[in-house]
């Protein structure tokens, strides 16, 4: 392990909390702050909650009164997916979607996890005019597992021929793409505070005007009756103040230290093998086969060595999972054997470098 301490390269699970979000929340803690107060705490609390809210969605490039603060990408995702009759989505989509409409219908994606339009269209075209205003297309930007982007202006464009909404999971990909979605074929969008570097409990919702978006809680009516429950004032704070500087510019540099350091394990290891290689990937994720080498083993060799990487699947007991993903893109024979390594906003070239290193290590000394 190097003297500086373990290397967290784990940013897809969660990332640490950056100082300017620390700070904001501490500033906001320091008063009772229930924004739905009328005294002048309410008021004050009201003033910096819009404030943040302007912040969250000029990062998004949507307008403030569209967007919605939930507790995190899973709610985000249940409360447009509750709103639908009829959901249609990719077959590598996150949990917080698959699981919220087990019944939905999936769409097939190729090797590298790339949503099918053609298939997306087949499975469009045999819905009458009328079931079509009930339903959903549910894709996310970006795979939590591999990095891989999904066409979405494509998937936008079938879906407007078709007259059907259109969802995007953005949880991976906010802070790293640009997107805008007022001028896309894009309906609803989520997004999650602690991959940013924000505190966990903390996401949004952005809705397109017109369209509905069911409240799962019923109460006060916060969030224009949208989203019950007092705001979390401190954790929203953190929130604007983490998407102010998590900014796609500040990533450009990763893709070469993330691509130097796969070139280094395929030049010693030829036989592992990058999931997604062929596809648009986010610039911060790696996803490793490493044949003959279970992820678990790896992940825990891999820790003691001093760097924190994960399997992508884990589930809640932190076991490694079949990965329904692999799966999808026809890679059963990868499963359980799929490392994925994940830079963030305090990630060096040197982590890349240091955690290539000790795969190549690793892999020489223990694969069968
Ligand atoms: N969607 C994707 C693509 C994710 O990667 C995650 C978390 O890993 C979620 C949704 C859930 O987000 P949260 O942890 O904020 O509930």
């Amino acid at each position: 392990m190097s003297t500086a301490g373990p290397v967290y390269l784990d940013y897809n699970a969660t990332a640490p909390l950056r100082p300017e979000a620390a700070e904001a929340m501490m500033e906001v803690s320091r008063q009772p702050a229930n924004p739905s107060s009328i005294h002048q705490f309410g008021r004050a609390a009201r003033s910096h909650m819009e404030a943040a809210r302007k912040t969250i969605a000029d990062s998004l490039n949507v307008q403030p009164s569209a967007l919605t603060f939930t507790s995190g990408g899973t709610e985000s995702n249940n409360m447009v997916l509750a709103g639908f009759q009829t959901v249609l989505a990719s077959s590598v989509e996150h949990e917080a979607v698959l699981a919220a409409r087990p019944e939905a219908n999936l769409i097939n994606v190729d090797k590298n996890g790339v949503v099918s339009l053609h298939h997306l269209e087949t499975l469009l075209s045999a819905l009458s005019d009328q079931d079509k205003a009930g339903v959903l297309v549910s894709v996310m930007a970006a795979n939590n597992e591999t990095g891989v982007i999904q066409p979405l202006e494509d998937i936008g464009f079938v879906c407007r021929q078709h007259k059907v909404a259109f969802h995007t999971d953005m949880v991976q990909a906010f802070g790293k793409l640009e997107i805008t979605p007022e001028e896309s074929s894009i309906d609803y969008l989520t997004v999650s505070g602690h991959k940013i570097g924000a505190p966990t409990g903390t996401g949004a919702v952005w809705c397109r005007e017109g369209r509905p978006l069911s409240s799962l809680l019923a109460g006060g009516g916060q969030e224009q009756g949208r989203r019950s429950g007092t705001e979390n004032l401190s954790g929203i704070c953190g929130f604007a103040a983490a998407a102010r500087v998590a900014q796609p510019s500040t990533f450009e540099q990763m893709r070469l230290w993330r691509d130097e350091a796969e070139q280094l394990i395929i030049q010693h290891c030829p036989k592992v093998e990058i999931m997604g290689v062929t596809a648009a990937r986010l610039v911060n994720t790696t996803c490793l086969f490493l044949p003959g080498l279970a992820a678990q083993t790896a992940i825990m060799a891999l820790d003691l060595a001093g760097f924190a990487v994960s399997s992508g699947s884990a589930c809640s007991s932190g076991k490694v999972n079949p990965s329904h993903v692999l799966k999808a893109m026809g890679r059963d024979d990868a499963a359980g054997q799929v490392i994925r390594i994940s830079g963030g906003w305090k990630t060096t070239r040197q982590d890349f470098y240091g955690l290539a290193q000790a795969v190549i290590d690793l892999y020489k000394r223990k694969a069968n």
